[in-house]
Order: structure tokens, then C-alpha cells, then sequence
């Protein structure tokens, strides 16, 4: 058998195709890919962009901002700190105005210019490109040399991979302590590492952290966007004719041929597939595993360079720009997203910036709704005072003066009149409400009123004083 019939007779390498998810092999093992490195435009700015968004990334928490952190979530204290504004628990329904907000801007986004957060700034690729993948180049060597080293075995694979896991492991663990500041203040996190004296939760989540961000970047990697981000899943329905995509232009590439002489400008040099992180090939069309991530492009303006035609068979555009060479940014779609961002951005921002600085609610209690004695009908409440402030602050707690106007023997016990509360702290009180019995006619509503010492803001919360049904009712 000569060495043709031979390789005629092997296996045909499998090749990324529109059916199947070329990372996972046809018996459910991984295909772990073996990235080729790539030089370009969008490579130079997408470093400079990654390199800014991981430093965004991991100071975000140690900035202040009038005293506070530019964003923490500080669970303990079921507070949260936004740019120098503080929220509480009870303003979680902002939450609403922002995660839709976000959601439409991500769809905005989407709408207009593809999947440029997940190749841009998604923290899994930014991290990925930025710091996981460029160590493993450093260490293991280029494609080639990697793919050369992992067959070959022996004690250069050995101590390489070695030393790539122990870095990895390394910088998973910063990279988790980084992340846990945005719940645990960075002051109290500098008293904690590296080894949580006293902190058996603080420990055990870094330990988890640890293991997830190590599991993703060392081996799960681009199955995190194919398989568990649902927002690549959505892309297919933000997308449409005029949405700007990493696209093939097929017109000008087919017929792909080897050699640079004749058929289209494809010279199936597979470069393109090579440099791709999540193993496809953008000449098949767009597809949900492309995370836009550009390298495609800048790997065949390179090779459109070296045999003399212009660059751009593979680029951003539309498809509608790719057949007829025509685009169209500004979409009723485009419109109608912009308008809903805004309108919770101001409703946001409405409700934000007219926040109570305290909160009360008052209820009555449990069980009976009034007791009897000595024809006096007593009326029990328990009031939840909440100081929303960034301050310790004193309340005063008093009947508001028209409560119960007009009946006899009407009395109040507040046995804490006066009540001091740290600040994001919370207390309940007992309140009683007393009235006649000859005096009561109907249920009938009145306000407590609560006093912000300091802002001299005032609370009147409604309660409802009930009673026996009076016997002139019973006939
Ligand atoms: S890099 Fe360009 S020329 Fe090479 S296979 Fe891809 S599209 Fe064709
Ligand atoms: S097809 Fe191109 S843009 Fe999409 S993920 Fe692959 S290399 Fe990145």
C-alpha cells in the first residue's frame, strides 16, 4: 500500500460544521481546542480593552465614592452601595428598573452591533483572552508547538503544565478574592486574607470561587458560553438582516480555493478556524458558538495581505451589507428599546433620589385584634423602624395629633418614645392604642407619627383601631 492509499484510507480530521458542536467529539469526550495565536487591529484593541476592563473589574470595590464603595453588596447588613447612593432592602424594587434596563441595553447592543459584549467585555472572555490564554502561550509555547508537546509527553509537557496549573490556581484564587470584595468590604478583606482567621464561610466560598474560576479557564472554557450563558442563546432572536455581525463574505470568498491564483479570495487556508476560540468556522454562516471576538477577521486580513487582495473577506457587517453591499443602523426596533431604557432609567432615577431615609411599617399584632378591660379596649401594634441613613439617628415615636379626635378616655403607650438606631439598622416596637368602651362606635383609622431628629422628616403610618360591635348594631 503506498503512502497515498494510506491516506486516502485514514479518517477524514473531523471539521467544524453547522450540525454538531465541534468541541465535543461524537462519543459526548471533549475536543479541547488548541487556539492558534492571531496580530491585528481588533486583537490591539481588544488588549487595550481587556486590559482597562480587568482593572475596572478588580478596583471597582476599592474606589470610594463619598465614603462608600463605588459597588459593594453587603449582605450582612442587607445593604447595597451604587456609585455613593446606599439602598437597603427595602428598595429592592429598583432592582427591577435596573436589571430591565440592562436587559434592554443588552438587547439594544445586540440589536445593533451583534455579540461585541461577549468578545469585548464579557468577564469570562476578557479574563480568558486577557490573562488565561496568553499565560498558557507563554508557558506551553504557539499552537503548534503545544500540539507537538501534548503528543510527545515526557518531562517538558510535564513540568510545563505544571507550572501553567500552579499559575492558574494562583491567580483563580486572586481573581476569587477580587470577586468576593464586591460582597465583603475591602477593609475587612484585608484582614482576612490570606487565611480567614475566623471566617469559616469567608473561607470555604473563596475555596469555592477558587475551584470554579480554576475548573473554567483551565479546561471548561468556551463550553461556559456554548452550553450555560443564556444569553448566546437569545442571540439568535436579537439578531436580524441589519444587525452588524463578524460575517464571511461569500460573494467575494467562493469558490475557496488553494491558491491565491484562481476561484475566490478563500484560499481555504483555514487560518480563520485555527485562531477561533470556540472552534468554528465563520464561512459556515453565523452561528451561536461565535462570541465575536474578532479574531477571525484579523487572522484573514493577515493572510488577505500576504497574497495581495484587499482586506475585509471576513469583517463586521450586516447581512443585509454582505449581499447587497448596502446597511442600515438605525432600526423601529432600535427606537423602541431606547425609548424603554430610558423611561426606566428616569423612572430609576425618580425613585432613587426620592427614597425615604427611614422606613416604617406598623402592623397589628398577632392573635386577638383588641382585648377588654375594665371597659377599656386595647388595641396592640408592632411598629418596624428602619434607619435607611449612612448615620446614627434619633426618632421620636407620638400619636399623630388628630388621632382618635373626638372620642373619650383615648390613651396611647409607647413604651419607647425615643429611639436611637445605628445606621442600616432596624427595631421593632410595641405600641398599645386604648379607648372606652362607651366611646367606640366603628373601626376607625389613625396615624402614628415617627420623627427623623436630624432631617425632621415625618412618618404618618395608618393603623386601624377596632373594637366589639357596639349593641345598638345587634338589634
Ligand atoms: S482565513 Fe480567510 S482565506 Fe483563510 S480560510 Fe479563512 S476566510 Fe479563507
Ligand atoms: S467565528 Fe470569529 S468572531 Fe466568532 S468566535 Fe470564532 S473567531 Fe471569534
Amino acid at each position: 500500500m503506498t503512502e497515498k492509499d494510506n491516506r486516502a484510507a485514514r479518517p477524514a480530521k473531523r471539521q467544524p460544521d453547522l450540525n454538531t458542536v465541534y468541541t465535543i467529539n461524537p462519543d459526548g469526550s471533549r475536543n479541547m481546542l488548541q487556539v492558534a495565536d492571531v496580530k491585528g487591529r481588533w486583537t490591539t484593541r481588544k488588549y487595550f480593552m481587556y486590559a482597562l476592563l480587568i482593572i475596572v473589574y478588580v478596583a471597582a470595590p476599592w474606589v470610594k465614592v463619598g465614603n462608600h464603595p463605588l459597588i459593594l453588596v453587603d449582605v450582612p447588613n442587607r445593604a447595597a452601595y451604587l456609585m455613593g447612593a446606599t439602598f437597603t432592602n427595602q428598595d429592592f424594587h429598583l432592582f427591577f428598573f435596573v436589571l430591565i434596563g440592562t436587559g434592554i441595553g443588552l438587547f439594544v447592543v445586540t440589536s445593533l452591533f451583534g455579540r461585541v459584549w461577549c468578545g469585548f467585555a464579557c468577564p469570562q472572555t476578557v479574563f480568558m483572552e486577557g490573562v488565561f490564554r496568553p499565560i498558557e502561550r507563554i508557558i506551553e509555547g504557539r499552537r503548534l508547538e503545544r500540539i507537538r508537546r501534548n503528543q510527545k509527553g515526557g518531562l517538558d509537557k510535564t513540568w510545563r503544565k505544571l507550572l501553567k496549573h500552579g499559575i492558574f490556581i494562583f491567580l483563580s484564587w486572586n481573581f476569587s478574592i477580587a470577586f468576593m470584595c464586591y460582597f465583603i468590604p475591602t477593609r475587612e478583606m484585608l484582614h482576612l486574607v490570606p487565611f480567614f482567621p475566623g471566617s469559616t464561610t469567608a473561607l470555604i466560598w473563596s475555596l469555592f470561587w477558587t475551584g470554579l474560576l480554576y475548573f473554567d479557564y483551565s479546561w471548561f472554557r468556551e463550553q461556559t458560553c456554548l452550553i450555560i450563558c443564556p444569553y448566546g442563546r437569545l442571540q439568535s432572536t436579537l439578531v436580524d438582516y441589519d444587525t452588524v455581525i463578524i460575517g464571511y463574505d461569500e460573494k467575494r470568498g467562493e469558490p475557496r480555493h488553494k491558491g491565491a491564483d484562481k476561484g475566490g479570495d478563500c484560499i481555504d487556508c483555514r487560518r480563520c478556524v485555527d485562531v477561533c476560540p470556540t472552534g468554528i468556522d465563520i464561512r459556515n454562516g453565523l452561528q451561536l458558538e461565535c462570541i465575536g471576538c474578532t479574531a477571525c477577521i484579523d487572522a484573514c486580513d493577515d493572510i488577505m495581505d500576504k497574497i495581495g487582495k484587499p482586506q475585509g473577506l471576513v469583517r463586521f457587517d450586516s447581512s443585509r451589507g454582505f449581499e447587497t453591499g448596502k446597511s442600515k443602523l438605525l432600526r423601529p426596533r432600535f427606537f423602541v428599546y431606547s425609548v424603554i431604557i430610558l423611561a426606566m432609567g428616569a423612572l430609576f432615577v425618580a425613585r432613587a433620589t426620592d427614597r425615604e431615609s427611614f422606613h416604617v411599617t406598623v402592623l397589628r399584632s398577632q392573635g386577638m385584634p383588641y382585648t377588654i378591660e375594665d371597659g377599656v379596649i386595647r388595641n396592640l401594634y408592632t411598629l418596624h423602624l428602619q434607619n435607611k441613613s449612612d448615620s446614627a439617628r434619633v426618632y421620636f415615636i407620638a400619636p399623630a395629633d388628630d388621632a382618635l379626635a373626638g372620642h373619650e378616655g383615648v390613651d396611647y403607650i409607647i413604651p419607647q418614645g425615643r429611639v436611637e438606631l445605628d445606621r442600616l439598622s432596624d427595631r421593632q416596637l410595641t405600641l398599645f392604642a386604648m379607648m372606652s368602651r362607651s366611646s367606640y362606635t366603628l373601626p376607625e383609622d389613625f396615624h402614628f407619627a415617627v420623627t427623623d431628629s436630624i432631617s425632621g422628616a415625618v412618618q404618618n403610618i395608618k393603623v386601624r383601631f377596632r373594637g366589639p360591635r357596639p349593641a345598638r348594631f345587634d338589634s
